[in-house]
């Protein structure tokens, strides 16, 4: 019988997070203040981050301890699994070898959670009692309630109202683990208020979501905020995902040709690939690295790179990414997670200096990926992760037709067990693909901040 499962022992948790930061080619550009037009400082963070993270978000240190405390809430679920999937394989006739990173095995069913407990922990540490954050398909706000329940600490989450009332389970999990949820928009800050005193029955984005949690974190001393992707901190966090699948691999004997994950925020992408990216850095591997994103929402293959705001209601810092227009709403996919406008910056960055490739893919032929991996590999993916699936298979069905044995390894960045209305509607065949609208995007792009020079490089602290 041939081995499919790569499992490392407890005691082989990464004692380190990979900063890719400190392995740039280039730096990245810094983030800006919307009023001054100024990098920004520390302090202008500090009302919503603790000090330790502020500090991460800047460092180009290449290791960065990971706290005992938070190796130790990591053993519930980590290391996770790296599965060869001989099934999946057998089912293409591919020559290809097929390896995914197992990351819907933590206890809220995504990689998620690998952030949020460390986030959780630092401001624990610096006493923070509260934290505020937003979640679209609630996979974040529930990583969040875990962690918050495991540091003691009280969770306000704001979720999408379109989510909130189609997707009452995630809501439940978030509550039973202790978190408080509101429907957002909510009457609960003026974000809120505005955008309901405009459009009473508004379903929410969320863009709207992040200015609703982030206000009450800036009005309330004893709130932080918290958020689940996109900064560079969070994408720090997940580099366990992908020092693990180095050893994982070399457990095996394989390397990897391809990588591919999804991306919506860009974090499961970048804490797989990055310690990955570091050898293609310096030369010492040729791995292609793919990014793949939903036609619904191309930030990266359709985007424009340019400084926007995170948010709808432009109360976040400006950052240099790939973004559609901060108040684009993408079409109502079901992979939730991948809605969003724009992208981690240093994604953007290491797309830009060409070291990673991205692809644009429609959510039908997502799901007919996501059903034939569940029917050879047992496993319901969620619609995100499916996207991976779907280039992964593509990329085999290639090593097909050339006959090449390439290595493809993906990540699996969770389960589908709440997703499945979405399910329901593929295997009813009513699930739909529309086009993307450039004019949409290039509305919102219209309303992007135009800076005059370029601010100067450098680090902000
Ligand atoms: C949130 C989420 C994503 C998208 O977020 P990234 O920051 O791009 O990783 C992908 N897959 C799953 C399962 C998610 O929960």
């Amino acid at each position: 019988m041939e081995t499919t499962k790569y499992q490392l022992p407890e005691n082989e948790i990464p004692s380190a997070y990979y900063n890719i930061a400190a392995d740039l080619p280039e730096p990245l550009a810094p983030v800006i203040h919307p009023a001054t037009k100024q990098p920004i400082g520390p302090d202008d963070l500090a009302p919503l981050f603790p000090m330790s993270l502020i500090q991460q978000e800047v460092s180009t240190e290449r290791e960065i301890e990971i706290p005992e405390p938070v190796r130790d809430a990591y053993r519930l679920y980590r290391p996770t699994p790296l599965i060869r999937a001989l099934r999946l394989e057998r089912a293409l006739d591919t020559p290809a070898k097929i390896y995914f990173k197992h990351e819907g095995v933590s206890p809220a069913g995504s990689h998620k959670p690998n952030t949020a407990i460390a986030q959780a922990f630092y401001n624990k540490q610096a006493g923070v009692k509260r934290l505020s954050t937003e979640t679209g398909a609630g996979q974040w706000g529930s990583a969040l309630a875990l962690a918050g329940s495991m540091f003691g600490l009280e969770i306000s989450v704001y979720m999408v109202k379109a989510s909130f009332t189609q997707k009452p389970y995630r809501k439940s999990m978030m509550e039973t683990w202790g978190a408080s949820v509101l429907a957002s928009p909510s009457d609960r800050t003026n974000a809120g208020r505005k955008v309901l005193a405009e459009m009473p029955d508004s379903p929410g984005s969320l863009g709207i979501a992040i200015s609703e949690a982030v206000e009450e974190a800036a009005t309330r001393d004893d709130t932080n905020y918290a958020l689940g992707s996109v900064l560079n901190h969070v994408l720090l966090h997940q580099t366990v995902i992908g020092l693990e699948t180095k050893k994982q691999l070399e457990l095996a004997g394989d390397a990897p040709d391809i990588m591919i994950a999804c991306v919506g925020g860009g974090s499961n992408f970048g804490g797989f690939a990055f310690p990955f990216i570091a050898d293609k850095i310096h030369g010492k591997s040729s791995t292609r690295f793919i990014a793949v994103e939903p036609e619904a929402a191309p930030s990266l293959t359709r985007g424009e790179y340019t400084y926007d705001f995170g948010d709808t209601a432009m109360s976040t810092p400006l950052m240099k990414m790939h973004t559609l227009g901060h108040d684009f709403i993408p079409e109502p996919i079901h992979a939730g997670g991948l809605r969003y406008h724009g992208m981690a910056p240093l994604i953007c960055h290491l797309y830009d200096l060409g070291l990673m490739e991205a692809v644009a893919v429609h959510q039908k032929p997502v799901f007919e990926a996501a059903v034939l991996f569940a029917r050879t590999e047992g496993i319901l993916p969620a619609p995100e992760s499916s996207h991976a699936i779907r280039v992964a298979i593509d990329e085999a069905l290639k090593c097909k037709e050339s006959g090449e044995s390439k290595t493809i390894v993906f990540d699996l960045s969770g389960h589908g067990h709440f997703d499945l209305s979405a399910y329901d509607a593929y295997n009813a065949n009513a699930l739909t693909d529309t086009e993307f609208n450039p004019q949409a995007s290039k509305a919102a792009l219209e309303k992007t901040p135009r800076l005059k020079s370029a601010p100067q490089m450098g680090i902000m602290m």
